[in-house]
């Protein structure tokens, strides 16, 4: 088959300078005309009709006049928050949780619902789309018009298709979601994975603001990670690519849902941590988690575990210490295949970090080579139980200022 170039195409080149010029004023507004200029290296001209007709779409907004150099005061130029909104759905293995927002990602709405253990995936996509409808009426009322929907998922999905191949937890196998979904909406759906949403919503606006190669790590029933290379997400041949939850830690360990033994997530996720946490106090029946357990070691939970390593158990601090160790040994792992700038931690057990974040950074910088180790920080999400769904806002955006003909064809 032969390739499909469009060159000397003049509507792509503007298109490729628009999605410039728009990156700019998302990252860096407010700018002036000249600064977008000399910053782009477009000249003065071009930069003036594409803002123009960013402007004349709504997508940007004049901010006042900035003067310079004593020269003649130049209007300044700023993404417009009230350009549209996003819907962001984050599907988990108990819950859906939703937030509308608007073209600046502040949430204006948000719904949380629990769906109760492995109901059929027709339940769950009919109570997504529920509460699709309510954050749609909501913009409506709101007065924004909806640009797109981004909805995650725990799992293998195809992007192009919107098709889930298979999300272990949920049980899922071949699910094609965006098609179920988008039945009732006019307006695009992109599914995506909800660690690689979590790491574009820490890009766009949180904890990873500025950095172009770091890699988020979803800590959550299991474990797995959303790695942005250069600038961009990273999803290998199939876009299967950051489950490295499935990484062999252990050549003995214990059994993983994926079918093999010693996985990461077998030693570092909630539930892992929960499991180690219910198998220790066996041994130590005498720890203050089973007492806050009330006696029942299956009712021991993450906020349990962390309460009691909190007054000092040394059974829950060792569960904790465990963790730490193998995240800092995955983490180095990581840090010695891509050299990132940056890991952030997110998912339910991450809220463990003042237990976590010390010794796996210890370990890390024992275990990575030193010049890799030396650049790269670790901190916590910003967003915490906010992330995917943020992260979903986040991948209509960022298709808005890639390819920005999508969303301003369809303005009137
Ligand atoms: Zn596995």
């Amino acid at each position: 088959m032969k390739p499909r170039y469009r060159t000397g195409d003049q509507a792509l080149v503007r298109e490729i300078n628009l999605s410039i010029v728009f990156n700019q004023l998302w990252t860096n507004a407010p700018l002036s005309r000249a600064q977008l200029a000399s910053m782009t290296g477009l000249n003065k001209t071009t930069v003036s009709s594409l803002v123009h007709e960013l402007l004349s779409k709504g997508f940007v907004r004049e901010a006042g006049l900035c003067s310079s150099h004593g020269g003649r005061p130049a209007m300044l130029i700023e993404p417009n928050p009230n350009a549209g909104c996003m819907i962001g759905v984050e599907i988990g293995v108990d819950f859906i949780f939703a937030i509308l927002t608007n073209f600046r990602a502040n949430i204006e709405w948000r719904h949380y619902e629990s769906t109760e253990a492995h109901p059929s995936y027709q339940t769950i996509i009919e109570r997504a789309k529920g509460i699709i409808r309510d954050a749609a009426h909501m913009a409506d009322r709101l007065g924004l018009s909806l640009l797109g929907v981004g909805v995650g998922v725990p799992g293998l999905v195809d992007i192009d298709s919107g098709l889930v191949s298979f999300a272990p937890n949920l049980e899922w196998h071949d699910i094609p979601l965006r098609d179920l979904l988008s039945a009732s909406l006019s307006v695009p759906i992109l599914v995506d994975n909800d660690a690689n949403l979590s790491a574009l919503g820490e890009y766009y606006f949180g904890a990873a603001r500025g950095a172009e190669t770091f890699i988020y790590i979803s800590m959550g029933v299991g474990l797995g990670a959303g790695i942005f290379l250069e600038g961009r997400p990273y999803r290998g041949i199939g876009g299967y690519a950051g489950e490295v939850g499935h990484m062999t830690l252990q050549d003995d360990g214990l059994p993983c849902k994926c079918g093999n033994y010693g996985c990461w997530e077998t030693v570092v996720s909630n539930r892992a941590v929960i499991n180690q946490a219910r198998a220790a106090v066996e041994t130590h029946p005498r720890s203050r988690m089973v007492e806050l357990a009330h006696g029942q070691a299956e009712r021991i939970t993450l906020p349990v575990v962390m309460k009691a390593a909190e007054e000092g158990d040394e059974t829950a601090l060792e569960v904790l210490r465990q963790a730490g160790y193998y995240l800092g040994v995955g983490i180095a792992n990581l840090v010695n295949t891509f050299n990132p700038e940056l890991i952030v931690l997110g998912g339910a057990l991450s809220q463990a970090h003042p237990f976590l974040l010390s010794i796996a950074k210890q370990v890390m910088a024992e275990r990575a080579l030193a010049m890799p180790a030396k650049s790269t920080r670790i901190v916590t999400s910003i967003h915490g139980k906010d992330a995917c769904a943020l992260g979903a806002v986040g991948s209509i955006i960022h298709k808005i200022l890639t390819a920005p003909n999508y969303a301003l064809n369809n303005r009137q």
